[in-house]
């Protein structure tokens, strides 16, 4: 029975109580009504009835028993109604119920819908509601939680593309896309404010010779510093970008004119001065600067950047390490360069380079020991082009390393064929990019080409540049090393200009040194060349180095240049280079000879 039916049930027991007491005390008084005295009553009747004495007659039975009949009607009512509201309690429990629910799931899906219009996916709903809202609740919190770690994960995918698409992954600055974009926006706004826009085209001086000589990591590398070194100098709101390979472009907005833009440009080649320290290897870069200005030069993007790689090409060919601001002439130059790039590349790979070979005459003999390779560009239309134009084209472009195989090839032939008909052995001397020397399958290749021409390691001299040091001392002594273990011989060419210097020769183990024509043509005028040639004269012949002298033209030259000491020499004086070196030997190949020569050309 439950708490609250527990009263009705009372009442009723004690209801059917009276009646039963009332009934039977009726019943007494009803058979002994006449004869009994009021006495004969029972103890506990006159108790029930508080001492007062009210059943004198059957009627007071009767009364008594309605009563209790009522009494207990009362009570069963009561009991009904009672039931009746414990009904209606719970029944306005359980809609109270069903209201929190139905409130709880419009709340969640007024949620559902605002998190798929606006994805607020951090959001996290409090769980309330009936055990299956409450369900629902967390159901919805956990996917919540899911799509949030999925949005995450998109934005951060999407940061990364865009990193990619915008931005170089080397050194972190922006690329060419975003580049020209910048550049579209500054040249908007140097329209509607009426100023003026600089672009500086950056490209760095011998930079292959690194990567090549020292491997890419190391040129990386160098790039990321060299990238950070130029960041930290200019303004926050200028624009770096890395366009190329060893190609950066500069947007300077809002300068006065070309000298601030020059001013900066002098300021970058400032800030590249310092050795770079790349993988313990201490590295010098320069670079070569070309300006373009916003309005004067061009109104578009593209046009200014053309416009500034041409002004750039300018300072490479001017000696680099150098601004250079574009003006006239500058376009067309650029232009002519491309198109000789184009059609050496076509020449080389037609055979249109021939070579023609200059001697070197031993001084102590008289006799030509060798010719050196020299090659020559005639262009079907153009005519001969001179090597000092084609060459700095081939090695910027990077022909210079299918030219110089080629030159190797034939020489090496060539020479082969020379042997059978000189007297003696006589050398071919092949003139080497410091780009080939920085390739790692340098001497792999010289090698193949000697096996697969036949001729000796001895009759070929290689001329390196002074700049083949640049990827390191200790590299090129090494490969010089392995080159003269051979038996191949190594000269030092143009020695005494660019990047001389005295203190790395005894560390590279050369043949010789081919001493540059201007200090022929500067002996007889100043004392100090005299001097300078004379120490170098007296170090090689230390190191067991010979001294061959290039630019005779007169004979005073040569005999001063022998009166010095010095080994073996080559000039116009003693023979111009020729297509066909055989005759040279075939006439005796003596200096009275090449002396007569000069007297009758
Ligand atoms: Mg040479």
């Amino acid at each position: 029975m439950s708490r609250k039916s527990l009263p009705a049930g009372v009442a009723l027991v004690a209801g059917v109580a009276i009646f039963g007491v009332t009934w039977s005390h009726a019943s007494v008084v009803s058979h002994s009504a006449a004869a009994a005295s009021l006495n004969d009553l029972p103890l506990n009747s006159a108790i029930l009835l508080g001492g007062t004495p009210i059943w004198t007659s059957p009627m007071t039975g009767v009364m008594l028993a309605t009563v209790a009949l009522l009494s207990l009607a009362i009570l069963a009512v009561l009991s009904r109604v009672n039931k009746l509201r414990r009904q209606v309690s719970e029944q306005e429990g359980a809609l109270q119920k069903a209201s929190e629910t139905t409130q709880a799931i419009r709340e969640l899906s007024r949620s559902m819908l605002q998190v798929a219009a606006q994805r607020p996916y951090d959001v996290h709903f409090p769980v309330r509601g009936s055990e299956e809202v409450a369900e629902l609740v967390d159901g919805f919190n956990a996917m919540l939680t899911e799509m949030q770690r999925r949005d995450r994960a998109r934005k951060e995918a999407e940061a990364r593309l865009q990193q990619m698409v915008l931005f170089d992954d080397l050194t972190g600055l922006p690329n060419r896309r975003l580049l020209i974009d910048r550049l579209t926006h500054s040249l908007a706004k140097g329209w509607r404010e009426n100023r003026k826009v600089a672009l500086l085209y950056i490209d760095l001086d011998g930079f292959k010779l690194v990567n090549d000589g020292l491997g890419h990591n190391v040129g990386d590398a160098l790039l990321g510093q060299v990238a950070q070194r130029m960041k930290s100098r200019f303004r926050q709101s200028d624009t770096l970008a890395r366009i190329g390979g060893d190609e950066f472009t500069l947007i300077l907005e809002n300068v006065q004119g070309p000298e601030d833009a020059d001013t900066v440009g002098r300021d970058t080649l400032e800030v590249l001065k310092a050795p770079f320290d790349v993988d313990g290897h201490s590295i010098r870069m320069t670079a070569s600067i070309g300006i373009s200005m916003f309005p004067e030069h061009a109104q578009e993007g593209g046009q200014l950047l053309r416009q500034a790689d041409c002004a750039m090409f300018a300072a490479k060919r001017n000696g680099k390490n150098r601004v250079v601001q574009f003006g006239d002439g500058l376009g067309t130059a650029a232009r002519e360069r491309l198109m000789l790039e184009g059609e050496l590349r076509q020449a080389i790979e037609n055979g249109e380079i021939t070579l023609h070979y200059q001697p070197e005459f031993d001084l102590a003999t008289n006799t030509i020991v060798r010719f050196e390779a020299l090659a020559r560009w005639a262009h079907p239309t153009l005519g001969p082009i001179p090597p000092l134009s084609f060459i700095p084209i081939a090695e910027e472009s990077g022909l210079i390393v299918p030219l110089g195989a080629y030159v190797l090839e034939r020489a090496c032939m060539d020479a082969v064929k020379w042997q059978a008909r000189a007297k003696r052995p006589i050398q071919v001397a092949v003139n080497v990019s410091s780009v080939q020397f920085a390739r790692d399958s340098f001497l792999e290749e010289v090698e193949e080409t000697l096996h697969r021409t036949g001729l000796k390691p001895s009759l070929l001299q290689l001329e390196l540049t002074e700049s083949a040091t640049l990827t390191g001392v200790e590299r090129a002594a090494d490969l010089i090393r392995r080159l003269t273990g051979r038996g191949i011989g190594v000269a030092m060419d143009d020695f005494g200009t660019g990047y001389s210097c005295l203190s790395y020769l005894p560390r590279l183990f050369l043949d010789a040194l081919k001493l540059d024509r201007t200090f022929v043509t500067e002996l007889a005028v100043r004392q100090e060349t005299r001097a300078f040639v004379q120490s170098v004269l007296s170090m090689a012949h230390n190191l067991h180095m010979k001294v061959i002298v290039e630019g005779i033209e007169t004979r005073e030259q040569l005999e001063l240049m022998r009166a010095l000491g010095t080994n073996e020499a080559q000039g116009y004086l003693l023979g111009r280079p020729t297509a066909n070196p055989m005759e040279q030997l075939a006439w005796g190949a003596d200096l009275a000879r090449a002396r007569d020569l000069e007297a009758v050309s």
